[in-house]
Formats: C-alpha cells, sequence, structure tokens
C-alpha cells in the first residue's frame, strides 16, 4: 500500500512555489501578497491563519492578517475587502470561516473581487470551475486532485465516488474529476446504501466529518483512498476513513493528519500566485 505522504508533497509544491515567486519578482519587481482577514478569537481559526501566514512567509509571499474582535460590523468587514479589492499590492483574499452568526457568509464571499478570490468559493469561480474554464479552485479539493494524480497521472474512464456534497469540499471535488474524464458518482447523508456506491470507486474521496466510516469491506482492491476528514476524538484526530482497515486493501491511502492538511495549505499559496499570475 502506498501511504500518500502530504506532508513531504506539500513541502515539495512549496519548494516549487517558492522559485515561481522569485522568478515572478524578477519579471514584475513585485511579489504576490495574500492577505487573510480573522474575525474573533476561536483557536482552530487562529491555528490556521498562523499556519497559512507561517507558509506564505516561507515561499517568500508578501502576507498580512488583518484582526477584527468577534463583535466588528458586517460593514466594516466589507469595507476592509472593498479597500483591499481595490489594492495593487494585495493579490489574494482570504477571509477565515466561519464567521460571526451576525455576518453574512455569502455576502462576504461575493464581495472578494473573483480575481482575488483565493478560496474559489466566490459564485463566478464556482461556476467558472463546473463550465470547465480557467477559475481559482477550493484549496482542499484541488489539494486532493494533486495527491490522486501523483498516483494515477491518467485518470480516463476511471470510477470516483465523492462522499459529502458540501460547496467547499465534494462538489468542486467533483467538478475536477469530470474534467479528468472520470466518471463520478457523489453521495451524501441521504444516499442509500453507501457502502455499495464506495465498492464501485477506483477513488474514494471522503469529506464527511463522521470518525471511521469507510470500513475495510466499503473499498475495492486497488483503490485510491483520499481521507479529507478531521475528526476530534477521545484517541486523538482521525480522518473519515477506518485507516487500518483501509490500508489493508487500498492500493493508495492519505494518513490523519498528514495527508491532504498540508495540500490545503501548499494550495492556498498555489492560488495567491495564480491570483496574481491573472492579474499581471
Ligand atoms: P460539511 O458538513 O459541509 O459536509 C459534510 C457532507 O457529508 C455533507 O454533504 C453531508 O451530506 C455528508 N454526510 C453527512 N453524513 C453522511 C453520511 N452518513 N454518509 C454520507 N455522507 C454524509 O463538511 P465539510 O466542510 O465538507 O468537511 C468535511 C470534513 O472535512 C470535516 O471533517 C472537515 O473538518 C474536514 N475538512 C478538512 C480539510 C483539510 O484541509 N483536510 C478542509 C476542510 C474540511
Amino acid at each position: 500500500m502506498i501511504l500518500i505522504d502530504g506532508k513531504k508533497i506539500a513541502a515539495e509544491l512549496r519548494e516549487e512555489l517558492k522559485k515561481e515567486v522569485l522568478s515572478l519578482k524578477t519579471k514584475h519587481n513585485k511579489i504576490p501578497g495574500l492577505t487573510v482577514v480573522l474575525i474573533g478569537d476561536m483557536a482552530p481559526s487562529q491555528i490556521y491563519v498562523r499556519m497559512k501566514e507561517k507558509a506564505a512567509n516561507e515561499v517568500g509571499l508578501k502576507s498580512e492578517v488583518i484582526k477584527y474582535p468577534e463583535s466588528v460590523e458586517e460593514k466594516t468587514v466589507l469595507d476592509k475587502i472593498k479597500e483591499l479589492n481595490k489594492d495593487h499590492s494585495v493579490s489574494g483574499i482570504l477571509v477565515q470561516l466561519p464567521l460571526p452568526k451576525h455576518i453574512d457568509k455569502q455576502k462576504v464571499i461575493e464581495t472578494i473581487l473573483p480575481s482575488k478570490d483565493v478560496d474559489g468559493f466566490h459564485p463566478m469561480n464556482v461556476g467558472n470551475l463546473s463550465s470547465g474554464y480557467d477559475s481559482s479552485i477550493p484549496c482542499t479539493p484541488l489539494g486532493c486532485y494533486l495527491l490522486i494524480k501523483k498516483i494515477e497521472p491518467n485518470l480516463n474512464g476511471k470510477k470516483a465516488v465523492i462522499i459529502g456534497r458540501s460547496n467547499l469540499n465534494g462538489k468542486p471535488m467533483t467538478q475536477l474529476l469530470l474534467k479528468e474524464n472520470c466518471t463520478v458518482t457523489i453521495t451524501h447523508s441521504k444516499t442509500k446504501d453507501l457502502k455499495s456506491e464506495c465498492l464501485k470507486g477506483d477513488i474514494i474521496v471522503a469529506a464527511v466529518g463522521i470518525p471511521k466510516l469507510v470500513k475495510g469491506d466499503w473499498v475495492k482492491k486497488d483503490a485510491i483512498v483520499i481521507d479529507v476528514g478531521i475528526n476530534k476524538t477521545e484517541n486523538g484526530i482521525v480522518g473519515d476513513v477506518a485507516f487500518d482497515e483501509v490500508s489493508k486493501i487500498a492500493k493508495a491511502l492519505t494518513p490523519v493528519p498528514g495527508g491532504v492538511g498540508p495540500m490545503t495549505i501548499a494550495c492556498l499559496l498555489k492560488n495567491t500566485i495564480e491570483c496574481f499570475k491573472r492579474s499581471n
């Protein structure tokens, strides 16, 4: 079984991005910039933002974090985004989710210029991705896609089963694999007999949020299994895949942690550089 080492593959990607930033700097005499807006003091968001900032600095991007208290007015945030939209030193804008209840998430997403939307959540980017046009692609599915391609460069005609239909993960993952000529089944909480759907997959991507949902006898021999789940349990962080069982059957599997997570952050940096390139 191939243990898909997301940490190592993400480090290789960051190394490539670092070189690209240097060459962009030489060519344009400026560097791509990522601005993250963080609202409130929720511990996981703070940790994610710190990790993003550290990774951005590591590859030589200009990075900035704008912090607001939980009580900040929606208008203040929207005005700041409009200001960042006009700022030529800012290539990418990310507003860390989740947001406090009084702030309309969709309004925030739609205020970010599509060309600076490093998360790929703006409806224009969502539409472009599903139409097969150039767009920002949400970082986690993009990371999963790159991991799958490392194992199997030619996905033509493969059967892919996606578990979860969120805008963040399942839906964009579906689009990326359709573009690669996979036959994609998207499953969700109302799917009848998830096990038999999974058994058809040459590729399985689990993005659910239920610890160890995907069992060993749900997986076809030689399947590539990508575990997006991050679930806090008494025994630490586990994925949506029963690792011990599935690792005995699958051809390749991502660990949790150390699989998809590091790729998500590396892809955010990649998206920032792509936004810079499109605008220059
Ligand atoms: P979500 O809650 O928005 O969506 C979950 C999806 O799972 C839904 O579409 C739902 O229909 C489906 N689902 C729920 N119960 C199911 C069941 N019993 N059988 C089949 N499908 C079922 O979640 P999300 O934001 O897509 O995140 C999913 C998981 O991925 C979470 O554990 C989250 O923490 C993790 N995540 C990881 C990363 C990363 O970088 N590794 C990034 C984002 C999210």
